[in-house]
């Protein structure tokens, strides 16, 4: 690898590392993550046939096993063992960050209790890079992730409308009309980002209010991974 100068990579331990991977440009892979992806003995994967796209881009040989939301009961006692019988183990999600709506938190938690060290690869996440183009307050955020689909939807909008911290959701291109238009009868207009296909070739970073982008999206197909930031309830406190 290019460019590396004098830095040391780390010798790979027993340890679970939870290894962030890009969310849409391949070249938003760190050094490091690459170093612990293919020294570990495992990659446990959220979904095997993307990781295998970074993988074989990297050149990088390490076997993996799937770890998704349908399996975790079955596989997080089988990884929690190969852990224990001194095995070294990366979790890495479909893309971004893992653990950051995604199951990744279940193998995490059962590693601390099993007393395995966590080790954190940090890299790309979908929610600070809509934050960090937003331009909206950042002093404080809520990170809401999905909003519910159905129960306690209403609830949680009705519950965020006095939320004075930045909020951050994600939402489905199918959702978008739907939730712009609840957020804009719930909580009022005000300035908000829609952060599309971050990194990717299409990125699109719309800087705009509900209202706005309300009429933005009218009669569109919306496509693509979204998500959203809103400026909270205004309140002194979040607007430094
Ligand atoms: N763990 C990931 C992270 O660190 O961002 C998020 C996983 S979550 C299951 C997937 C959601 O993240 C998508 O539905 C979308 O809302 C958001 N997302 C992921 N990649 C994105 C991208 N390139 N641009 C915009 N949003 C993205």
């Amino acid at each position: 690898m290019p460019g590396l100068g004098n830095v040391t990579m780390e010798t790979i331990e027993q340890a679970l590392y939870v290894v962030a991977t890009p969310i849409g440009n391949l070249a938003d892979m760190t050094y490091r993550a690459v170093h612990i992806l293919s020294g570990v003995d495992l990659i446990a994967a959220e979904d095997t046939r993307t990781t295998s796209v970074l993988l074989n881009h990297y050149n990088i040989r390490t076997p993996m096993k799937s770890y998704h939301a349908r399996n975790v009961a079955q596989q997080t006692p089988l990884l929690i063992d190969l852990l224990k019988q001194s095995k070294s183990l990366a979790l890495v999600s479909d893309a971004g960050t893992p653990t950051i709506s995604d199951p990744g938190y279940h193998l995490v938690r059962a590693a601390v209790e099993a007393d395995i060290r966590v080790i954190p690869i940090p890299g790309a996440s979908a929610v600070l890079a809509a934050l960090m183009a937003g331009g909206l307050p950042t002093h404080n955020f809520v990170f809401e992730g999905f909003l519910p689909q159905k129960k306690g939807r209403h609830t949680k909008i009705a519950r965020l409308a006095e939320e004075s911290r930045t909020i951050v959701l994600y939402e489905s291109p199918h959702r978008i009309h739907k939730t712009v238009d609840q957020l804009l009868e719930a909580w009022g207009d005000r300035p908000c980002v829609m952060a599309r296909e971050l990194t990717k070739k299409f990125e699109t970073i719309h800087h705009t209010t509900l209202s706005g982008l309300q009429h933005h999206i009218r009669d569109k197909k919306v496509k693509g991974e979204l998500v959203l930031v809103i400026h909270g309830a205004t309140d002194k406190k979040n607007s430094s």
